[in-house]
């Protein structure tokens, strides 16, 4: 009887968990008589897979620091987790936990590493356990060449697929694809891109998806082929989603294609209707242009549809593991007035050395104070002021969940010069390593 108990418990748990209502499972779990692997590893994989990544790493906690044993599921969990959250330490120390049971040369949860290291920013590590793999498949050169290319390390992603396809004879599938393209796009390799989107559907037979377009309207549109972009988009033969419009709109901001950039917003507008980021690329194009009546527009329909909250959240991982949680305009951090009194010391000092902020940032009609108050406010901003003051090392590494803005990238530019160190953000699209007041995407993103 006991036994028939404890598998419904678990059942109820995995249910929940499988369907995404962690908040259900969590409830039953607590329930639980007696909590079985199936049902703690539900738990972790659960908030993995359902962007709650700091509770998947609490639970899995619990189960390392209760001697259970670690499987090769709930290591993938716990791998994603760290991915999600760029959590370097964390990551090093799920790494230790997988060597320590025997799995340092599992195929998937390498793989899973090596897609780990580089979400954390941590390229060369990536490369390492890459290398020091014994058995390789489709999913670790996978994680390798998308890993290589978010970091705009575009020829050894390039070079790595080749090997993989003629060396290895390993078939590529479609996230192999992903990692190329977008490495064709990072490095402004139209020809290339072009023949490989092709090569992907005739030589490998895999049909292109949204996300596929996106890359390949990536690619064409920051080499200013516009128009042709917007025809891609149109002759798709899957529904194109945000990141195909979204590609397409800010190619339009680098090119100053006004007319493309409103077809593309209307779309993301319509797909996106809470992306506050679309209105501002849009508006900076419009701006740019001269369009002042058009801005206006874009501004009303922003107040119309009470745009106001900037759901922009960075995150930094503290000495101690820790990860911080900085929102826009966020006062709720224990050392706001600390963090804030240094930011503004530090935009003292960049100030003198030419760093001028870039209002148009802020598309609200409000005063050029407000403007700076609310740059000043930027989630990254305030990540980067306490990454200064807590910082041991010579790299600050912050993950944002959004597009990171004109302001705060020039921000991050003019901090790595007058400041001795590296700057590593992670947005929802790329890698930006600042340092010496350059940046590696080259100011397309
Ligand atoms: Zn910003
Ligand atoms: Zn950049």
């Amino acid at each position: 009887m006991m036994v028939k108990d404890k598998i419904s418990w678990t059942s109820i748990v995995v249910a929940y968990s499988k369907s995404g209502d962690m908040g259900s499972a969590e409830e039953v779990f607590v329930q639980c008589p007696v909590k079985d692997m199936v049902a703690w590893t539900a738990m972790v994989t659960g908030y993995a897979q359902n962007a709650m990544p700091v509770k998947a790493l609490e639970v899995f906690e619990q189960m390392a620091a209760a001697g259970m044993a670690i499987d090769e599921v709930l290591l993938t969990g716990a791998i994603s987790a760290c991915a999600q959250l760029g959590a370097v330490r964390r990551a090093a120390w799920v790494q230790e936990i997988a060597e320590q049971n025997g799995f340092g040369r599992n195929v998937v949860v390498g793989s899973g590493l090596v897609d780990m290291y580089a979400k954390c920013g941590l390229i060369d590590e990536a490369c390492r356990v890459f290398e020091g793999m014994k058995e390789k498949n489709v999913y670790t050169y996978s994680s390798m060449i998308v890993g290589l290319a978010s970091h705009g390390r575009a020829n050894d992603a390039i070079a790595l697929f080749n090997d993989m396809v003629s060396r290895a004879d390993v078939k590529p599938n479609h996230v192999t694809f992903i990692g190329v393209l977008a490495a064709c796009s990072h490095a402004g390799m139209v020809r290339e891109g072009r023949f490989y989107f092709a090569q992907m559907k005739d030589r490998y037979g895999i049909l292109p998806s949204a996300d596929h377009y996106a890359c390949m309207v990536d690619l064409l549109g920051r080499a200013g082929l516009v128009i042709e972009a917007l025809d891609l988009v149109k002759s798709m033969t899957v529904e194109p989603h945000g990141a195909v419009w979204g590609a397409l709109l800010g190619a339009c901001r680098i090119h100053g294609n006004t007319e493309v950039a409103k077809v593309a917003a209307e779309h993301l507008f319509k797909l996106e209707p809470e992306g506050i980021g679309n209105y501002v690329l849009l508006s900076n194009t419009l701006a740019s242009a001269g369009e002042w009546d058009e801005v206006s527009k874009v501004r009303k329909l922003m107040r119309n549809r009470r745009l106001k909250k900037d759901p922009a959240v960075s995150c930094f991982e503290g000495q101690d593991g820790l990860v911080h949680q900085f929102f826009a305009g966020d006062n709720t951090h224990p050392r706001t007035s600390e963090i804030k009194k240094a930011l503004l010391e530090l935009v003292a000092k960049l100030k003198l050395a030419g760093y001028v902020p870039h209002l148009s940032s802020i598309v609200y009609d409000v005063s050029e104070q407000e403007k700076e108050r609310l740059l000043m406010g930027h989630s990254e901003k305030l990540a980067l002021s306490f990454g200064l003051l807590t910082l041991a090392g010579s790299t600050i590494r912050i993950v944002k969940n959004l597009r990171i803005c004109e302001d705060c990238h020039l921000f991050m530019r003019f901090v790595s010069k007058v400041e001795p160190i590296n700057i590593i953000v992670r947005d929802n699209m790329r890698f930006h390593h600042f340092k010496d007041g350059e940046c590696s995407c080259g100011g397309f993103w």
